[in-house]
């Protein structure tokens, strides 16, 4: 059985941030500033991490990367409802019922780049037995000028390196700069982290939205597999740069898996009413939604986050958090 936090109130709510129902919601963790320094919420990531329940727990961090504006809240917003449902069969739940979360709160949707957490931490039972604890994380950039790019490629540096599993979230394909912001921002991760003869990173999954080649490869895991495959070959006739950007990427992460997902329909996309109702997304969409959010977080197929092979709890992430902050505040 899942067990979450959220009857008890187990955080110390007493910082400003505080919503007065007391209410799970997303926290600014991390931010860039205008002047391009970061600025690390210790004390809310304290909060959030060293929460008796979960402490000494392993843990399981999931972040959801990219741009804004490509539904990565939408997404997420799934994600913890199916965690909140308790990975039930009917983890969609009431085809009615708007979507919370991530997305639509007031203050979330300002465009700083930086780390947002769910500030409930959920209590999972892996299949062997072991209670682990399962953080989500959104991770948002822009790349729109060489100064946001640099930003961008830091704070995506830093939740590959905290996360267990990141989900690259990008639109339509994967462009070649695409691969060159996943180079550029492993390449910073990597150069901040001891070196061992293990891959630094662990899960990486491309994560394509509104694909629209289903015919040549189809929605979902296995047509994403294919079409990675393509996309990550490495053949003699290719330029060099393109070469290395391919092993580079191959070399980071331990997994690399890629799932195409359908357009959800014209009124997620453009009806500024839409408030997230299953009922108004297309079925295409929400069939593949049933297979990709428990392919994610099925309590069987989580990892645990592990550092140079070491599994991490949620009080190592933290102090691993605060040490990977101070390489890059220089
Ligand atoms: P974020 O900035 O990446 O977190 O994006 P949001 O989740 O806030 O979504 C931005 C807009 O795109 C909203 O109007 C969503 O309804 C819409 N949206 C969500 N998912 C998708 C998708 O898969 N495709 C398209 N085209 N739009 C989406
Ligand atoms: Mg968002």
């Amino acid at each position: 059985s899942w067990g979450s936090l959220s009857d008890k109130n187990v955080y110390d709510w007493s910082s400003e941030e505080e919503e007065p129902d007391g209410r799970a919601r997303p926290i600014q963790v991390l931010l860039v500033k205008d002047d391009h320094t970061f600025e690390l919420d210790e004390a809310a990531l304290s909060r959030i991490l060293l929460s008796e329940e979960v402490r000494d727990r392993e843990v399981v961090a999931i972040s959801v990367a990219g741009a804004f504006r490509k539904g990565k809240s939408f997404l997420m917003d799934f994600m913890l409802r199916y965690m909140y449902n308790h990975a039930s069969e009917n983890w969609l739940g009431n085809p009615e019922e708007p979507l919370t979360g991530f997305s639509w709160r007031g203050g979330s949707e300002r465009e700083t780049t930086g780390i947002q957490i769910w500030s409930e931490v959920f209590l999972v039972d892996k299949p062997d037995g072991r209670k682990v604890a399962v953080l989500l994380m959104d991770t948002q950039g822009t790349f729109d000028s060489q100064s946001t790019l640099r930003d961008s490629a830091t704070v995506f540096a830093l939740s590959t390196m905290i996360s267990s599993m990141q989900v690259y979230n990008i639109s339509q394909n994967v462009q070649e700069d695409d691969l060159q912001h996943l180079q550029l921002f492993t390449e910073y991760g990597r150069l901040a982290m001891e070196e061992t003869f293990l891959k630094p990173f662990q899960s990486m999954i491309f994560l394509v939205r509104d694909w629209s080649f289903p015919y040549e490869f189809p929605y979902g895991q296995e047509g994403g597999m294919k079409f990675l495959e393509k996309r990550l070959k490495i053949s003699e006739n290719q330029h060099e740069e393109l070469q290395n950007v391919r092993k580079h990427i191959h070399s980071c992460f331990t997994n690399i898996s890629c799932f195409l997902m359908p357009h959800p329909g014209l009124k997620v996309a453009t009806n500024p009413l839409f408030d997230g109702r299953i009922k108004e997304i297309d079925g295409e969409f929400i069939n593949n939604l049933k297979v990709l959010v428990p392919w994610l977080l099925s309590p069987r197929n989580i990892d645990v986050k592990e550092i140079n092979g070491s599994k991490i709890t949620c009080r190592g992430l933290l102090e691993y958090f605060k040490a990977y902050i101070k390489i890059y505040q220089g």
